[in-house]
């Protein structure tokens, strides 16, 4: 085990889990670490964070901050994080101090598109080809060896669809480039796939490994409409998405609660598109659907507990409400579980809450 796994001790209950990120995802984590008795202490760049809400314990200071992130560690038995775009040094001035998982290894291999896909690809799982391209020139050389079309990402803080462009052809290439200001890059390949699915799983520092079932994901406009469990993947592919992710969460020594999101070919191929180091919104619908929530998992895991049964007892489609949709909330509130993040204002493409409805279980 590396860097600050010498500082591991399971917390007992009445513990504090730091979590650096105030918004929903820190929200859902803080409230299930409270019903697990533990006591959470939320860290966020901004005042008037959703989690803030739900905690008693919250510091409102830049990322960067290394005196206040010293102070926030003071008061944490271990420390984790609901966004993965944390400064490297940051992570590493934590680290010194308590048990942060997931580990700087994990998310320094998974800030970076060009260092997660060469590492998925050592592992000799599929991905979309990719090539690096920090020039014009490279730009244009990498689109010739494509088939035509692909799309160029920024390697570093791209989500939701941002710091992304379709291309065409070697100039949409190299202007998509020019558009990025320089900012380094991948152009991949563009997959014809036949939908999208996403494995959220769980890995214990003992190396304990839980996997839920993989929904099948829906997304608009680059931003995830719904997720539906289960999803069309056959009983071999649910096994094989589950061993890609066991695969990747070992080569990472990986503690906590991470998301792969995965391309389904017309071949029945799986192709590795993204590895997101924390819980996501592809797992959502675990909290009803499951005994264990993504959520509770992850708490669990960071705190050194066992991990939670995975198994899914219900069926479910998880909605997320966008922007103005939650005006809506009545009519949701009657249309399943609802959940709202208590974002005081919504714009458009704002995730402000999300759904889920159960059906009877189906296939397992
Ligand atoms: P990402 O930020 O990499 O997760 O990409 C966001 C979304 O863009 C994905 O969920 C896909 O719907 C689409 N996308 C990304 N990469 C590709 C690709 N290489 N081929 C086709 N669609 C893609």
């Amino acid at each position: 085990m590396s860097g600050p796994q010498k500082l591991f001790k399971p917390v007992p209950p009445g513990g504090t889990i730091g979590i650096i990120g105030g918004g929903q995802l820190g929200r859902m984590l803080a409230m299930a670490a409270a019903r697990l008795g533990l006591q959470t202490c939320i860290y966020n760049d901004a005042p008037d964070a959703p989690a803030f809400q739900v905690t008693e314990q919250s510091m409102d200071a830049p990322y960067d901050d290394l005196d206040m992130l010293a102070s926030f560690a003071e008061v944490c038995d271990a420390v984790t994080f609901e966004f993965e775009n944390l400064p490297a040094h940051a992570i590493a001035h934590l680290a010194e101090r308590v048990w942060v998982a997931p580990g700087a290894h994990a998310l320094a291999m998974t800030q970076d598109r060009l260092t997660e896909k060469t590492f998925v690809e050592k592992l000799g799982l599929k991905t979309a080809p990719f090539f690096e391209v920090s020039s014009v020139a490279q730009a244009r050389e990498a689109f010739g060896k494509l088939n035509g079309k692909g799309i160029l990402k920024t390697r570093r803080f791209g989500y939701d669809g941002k710091g992304q462009a379709k291309v065409a052809s070697a100039d949409d290439a190299a202007k998509a480039f020019e558009s990025f200001k320089g900012a380094p890059a991948i152009l991949e390949g563009f997959v014809d796939f036949s939908f999208e699915a996403s494995v959220v799983a769980a890995r214990a520092a003992d190396g304990q490994f839980a996997a839920y079932d993989p929904p099948e994901n829906a997304h608009e406009h680059h931003i995830l409409r719904r997720s539906t469990v289960p999803s069309r993947l056959t009983g071999a592919q649910v096994e094989e998405a589950k061993a890609i992710a066991k695969k990747i969460g070992d080569a990472l020594e990986y503690v906590g609660v991470f998301a792969v999101e995965l391309f389904v070919g017309f071949d029945g191929a799986l192709l590795v598109n993204e590895i997101a180091p924390r819980v996501h919104n592809t797992g959502h619908w675990t909290i009803e659907a499951c005994a264990c929530s993504q959520f509770e998992q992850h708490i669990r895991a960071v705190a050194g507990w066992p991990l939670g049964d995975p198994a899914r007892h219900a069926d479910a489609v998880m909605e997320n409400i966008i922007g103005a949709e939650a005006d809506a909330w009545e009519a949701l509130a009657r249309s399943g579980a609802l959940h709202l993040y208590g974002k005081r204002e919504s714009r458009p493409g704002r995730k402000m809450g999300h759904v889920t409805r159960l059906k009877p279980l189906t296939k397992s």
